[in-house]
């Protein structure tokens, strides 16, 4: 069985142009936590780089490792995080004031999750449907009165959908574009189903802050693609889509919500230009931006192994706070291992007993914190640093301190 295809083409504008950058070697899947059991089995390592397209922009993996080995324990993660929800009131809250919903709208969400976004739009009395090829999330958002249909969303299963539950008014995905391979067919499925006079709205992790921001680390195997304005105007436009409205976003470390429409002007919109610009300043649009991005990361790298090596020199204990996805892809590249790291505390209880994929180190309940009282805490899940350091200020008052990775090596 091929696990992983090599790209040759972009997979927006078809361009072979590709200027390889940002090579972090061979990576286990980030998301592949281990059971003590599986230690002993060989785990599937994949090729982690990154192409940038010369032509259109686009930032996208070198490799697409097969969707049914990343996606087939897909962790059940609870959209509970308040600042997510707050997100979706208020994607949800500015679509009912672009098109006034009633009782015979249709709002379809693209990789709907647990149905946590489709809560709000049925809040307005709208119809709504939820898309998700995972079961397991499927039957969370059906028992919770959302309807979701288990499948891949593409042309093909546009007019399935079109003909079982007629066309959208809105049409929603958010933080799944950058999963799918087919674009092209995403959009024709999307061109398909929307009403004319439709809206159809996205968001996405947003290159801008990613580059800005050092976040190489959002950078991993089920993330195919990495937009800036640029390569996603060429796709839409090729579609007839314009986007109506652009608003950047905190969550993930900086996203982008875009609202589409059918073209109705020739011009592009200032706020689109204004980014457009921006993206060009910080070398978005060349190779050159990437080469430096790439050569900062390797920096980094050599930075925090130096900041580590100091610590354990001088005996310190030091564990990591949070095992998100990102966190195993920065001690798998960074080769932080076990023999600096003595476990790591995360507050999801499901990973509680388990082991990050590559480095294999062993995930604990936060309580372990103060109970064990080690020196440093490396913050893992960097994008939520604020609340992690709030949540223990008790380590802090006995004496912790926390180290931040990213987007540069900071000790507090
Ligand atoms: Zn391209």
């Amino acid at each position: 069985m091929n696990l992983a295809k090599k790209i040759n083409v972009c997979r927006i504008c078809k361009s072979k142009k590709l200027y390889h950058f940002l090579d972090l070697g061979k990576q286990p899947i980030p998301n592949g936590f281990l059971k003590k059991e599986q230690l002993i089995l060989k785990e599937n390592f994949f090729k982690l780089a990154c192409f940038f397209c010369r032509s259109c922009g686009l930032v996208q993996l070198t490799h697409v490792v097969s969707p049914a080995l990343m996606f087939k324990n897909y962790a059940y993660i609870p959209s509970g995080a308040k600042m997510m929800l707050n997100n979706f009131s208020n994607l949800a809250y500015q679509a009912n004031h672009q098109i006034k919903l009633s009782k015979s709208s249709l709002c379809v969400d693209i990789g709907s999750n647990d149905g946590s976004l489709l809560k709000f739009f049925k809040a307005f009395e709208a119809k709504v449907l939820g898309i998700d090829p995972a079961q397991n999330l499927a039957d969370v958002a059906i028992k919770a009165g959302i309807p979701t249909e288990v499948m891949m969303f593409n042309e093909k299963t546009a007019d399935r959908i079109i003909k079982s539950h007629g066309k959208a008014d809105i049409i929603t995905a958010t933080n799944v574009v950058a999963h799918i391979d087919n674009l092209h067919s995403l959009l024709k499925g999307i061109l398909k189903l929307l009403k004319n006079g439709g809206i159809f709205i996205t968001e996405f992790p947003y290159l801008l802050d990613l580059v800005a921001k050092n976040q190489f680390d959002t950078i991993y195997h089920e993330h195919l693609s990495y937009f800036s304005l640029k390569p996603w105007l060429k796709l839409i436009s090729g579609y007839g889509f314009e986007i109506a409205a652009a608003q950047r976003l905190q969550i993930h470390g900086g996203s982008i919500r875009l609202t589409h429409r059918r073209r109705r002007l020739k011009h592009i919109s200032r706020v689109v230009k204004y980014l457009v610009d921006l993206e060009a300043r910080q070398g978005l649009h060349s190779a050159q931006g990437f080469e430096d991005f790439s050569k900062r990361i390797f920096n980094l790298k050599d930075q925090l192994r130096a900041a580590l090596k100091n610590l354990k020199d001088q005996g310190k204990r030091v564990v990591g706070l949070g095992a998100p996805a990102k966190g195993n892809v920065l001690t798998s590249f960074f080769n932080i291992g076990v023999e600096t790291l003595d476990y790591i505390v995360d507050s999801t209880p499901l990973k509680h007993g388990l082991f990050s994929p590559g480095k294999h180190i062993p995930i604990f309940p936060e309580s372990r914190l103060l109970e064990d009282r080690p020196d440093y805490g490396l913050i893992l899940a960097w994008n939520f640093s604020d609340e992690i350091i709030k949540k223990h200020e008790k380590f802090k008052k006995i004496g912790g301190k926390f180290i931040i990775p990213i987007p540069e090596v900071r000790i507090i």
